[in-house]
């Protein structure tokens, strides 16, 4: 590996605020594998994406705000070259010198990363010696900068995030039982997969959030002005008749209320009380004194979705106390893993991010896996893991 170029994709979709980065949860989750390669004197070469700029250079987009964020986290130089599939770019990961880290311009800055296009996939090639995928959160995508680099370049292997992701989210495919899942968040439509998958598994399903509403209004509840997929109604329905005796829905909710004119009041309301003025934001509390009372006997657990709009104070304490209860759940013994974007943010929220066993750092990434098993990222490398 010693003088070896390696070219890393790793996922820096970060968020920027005003051309900084706003959380580097990402750049560090990458760090473990840039150290491994510098450790053994391999020269990294790193691609990646930032948000949609449609195939088109967009200052708004570029990944130049990660090169010094990168370079503080590693305690190494951090170059910058654009755009990816450029000259520059290729002559700069020839000069590299060991110690010295290159990063390239958003991949997305060229129509050819999402459409996969070949061509594109051999000039980043050009880039590396070997080729390392440890974007964990773009596996599920075939994009030239995933699938058509180690298509073209040989040998290919999966990163240590990626590892570390795989384990967690393997840990799921033989659960010990009893397996309780809890899905809440708002988009049951890109959903659906995972839960027809965790219903037929998994022993007990808790529902809440945007996706109970769906769920109650295709049972034939009043949702008042409730956040629901009203396109989702019959995959509820189907869903619901495959599962009946293990789904749980809400008993009770807490809404917003619109009725009184001048003002709106926040209120706990049993399921079948929602009027039509009302926002379901919340499950209520007796559902969530239910809804820890079952997982507390857990011995696998897995939560995508928050239970309420938890961005709010005021319907942040159903999502928390799940929070907690998976918390307690872990240190008894239990083994629980969260997927999903706003799923860990409210478990960081909580302060809960090291009391549970796995926070997934790819949300879609994850569901695509646990949903199929398969991850087109990862079927193509050549030197992977079989699990
Ligand atoms: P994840 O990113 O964990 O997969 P989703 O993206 O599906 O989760 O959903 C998260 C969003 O759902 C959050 O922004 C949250 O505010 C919202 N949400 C959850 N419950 C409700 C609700 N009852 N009404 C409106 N929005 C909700
Ligand atoms: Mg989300």
């Amino acid at each position: 590996m010693a003088g070896k170029r390696a070219l890393v994709r790793v996922d820096y979709n970060v968020p920027l605020d005003a051309g900084r980065v706003a959380d580097a949860t990402r750049i560090e989750a990458s760090l473990p594998t840039l150290r491994w390669l510098l450790e053994r004197g391999s020269r990294p070469v790193l691609l990646s994406h930032l948000g949609r700029p449609g195939g088109r250079p967009n200052p708004a987009f570029s990944l130049s705000p990660a090169a010094s964020v990168l370079s503080d986290l590693l305690g190494a130089d951090v170059l910058f070259a654009a755009p990816c599939d450029g000259e520059d770019a290729l002559g700069a990961s020839r000069e590299l010198a060991a110690g010295q880290v290159l990063l390239v311009e958003n991949t997305r800055f060229l129509p050819g990363e999402t459409a996969n296009d070949a061509a594109l996939a051999r000039r980043l090639a050009r880039l590396g010696d070997f080729f390392v995928n440890d974007a964990f959160g773009t596996l599920h995508r075939a994009h030239a900068s995933t699938t058509g680099v180690p298509a073209c370049l040989s040998p290919s292997a999966a990163g240590l995030l990626v590892e570390r992701e795989l384990e967690a989210l393997g840990g799921l495919d033989r659960p010990r039982r009893p397996f309780i899942v809890a899905f809440g968040g708002a988009k049951i439509g890109d959903k659906i997969d995972l839960m027809r998958r965790f219903v037929e598994r998994a022993d007990l399903i808790l529902v809440g959030g945007a996706m109970a509403n769906t769920f109650l209004r295709a049972r034939g509840v009043e949702t008042g002005v409730s956040l629901v997929e009203d396109g989702a109604l019959d995959l509820a329905r189907s869903i619901l008749s495959a599962g009946e005796q293990r789904i749980r829905l809400p008993i009770d909710v807490t809404v917003l209320d619109r009725s009184d004119g001048d003002g709106e009041t926040v209120e706990v309301v049993a399921v079948d009380g929602i009027e039509p003025a009302m926002a379901a934001l919340d499950i209520g509390p007796e559902t969530r004194a239910r809804y820890a009372e079952a997982l507390r006997g857990c011995a696998a657990f897995f939560w995508n979705g928050p239970m309420g709009l938890f961005e709010d104070p005021r319907f942040a304490a159903g999502t928390f106390a799940i929070a907690e209860a998976a918390a307690e759940a872990t240190a008894a013994g239990g083994f629980t893993v969260i997927g999903g974007g706003d799923s860990a943010a409210a478990v960081r929220r909580a302060g809960l991010l090291d009391r549970v066993s796995h926070v997934c750092t790819g949300g879609g990434a994850a569901l695509a896996y646990l949903s199929s098993g398969r991850l087109p990222g990862l079927d193509v490398l050549a030197h992977r893991r079989h699990p």
